[in-house]
């Protein structure tokens, strides 16, 4: 999404409706560089979700990937694939019906982990404990008392 008048790659985004049929999502955007304002469309569905990582980088949203961390996050536990399948559906709605088509990996990590609290403690705490990176025991700790 390059500034048509200096090429710069960042905009950010300053309006965001639906266009008038329905079929894509019309957006305003300024570029961060040259104060340019410009329009786009982007169709919906084809739209990739971007997952920023804690270290700046970022890359497409891959729902295989993060189905392999749930399935493993739920291993030997009382939840089946389409209670999985299920769960990350409801995360893919909530990021399309708020028309977001970036994430950071802590935010998404954070929508995990409270549909997982409300299906099974044991997976909460093992998804938790590579996601939410903890510092310390005491913080390892803390998210569990969390969970009573
Ligand atoms: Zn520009």
């Amino acid at each position: 999404m390059r500034c048509p008048s200096c090429g710069n790659p960042e905009s950010k985004v300053v309006d965001s409706r639906p266009s008038e049929d329905g079929t894509a999502i019309r957006r305003r955007r300024e570029c961060l560089e040259c104060g340019r304002r410009f329009t786009t469309y982007e169709r919906l569905g084809d739209n990739p979700l971007i997952i920023i990582k804690t270290d700046g980088s970022s890359e497409a949203y891959d729902r295989q990937k993060l189905m392999r961390g749930l399935l493993s996050a739920c291993a030997k536990r009382p939840i089946a694939p389409e209670q999985i399948a299920l769960l990350i559906d409801s995360i893919e709605t909530e990021l399309r019906n708020a028309s977001r088509n970036e994430i950071s990996s802590k935010d998404l990590g954070d929508m995990v982990l409270v549909r997982l609290a409300k299906l099974d403690d044991v997976a909460y705490v093992r998804f938790a404990s590579v996601y939410k990176d903890f510092q310390n025991v005491e913080e390892f700790a803390a998210a569990l008392e969390g969970l009573r």
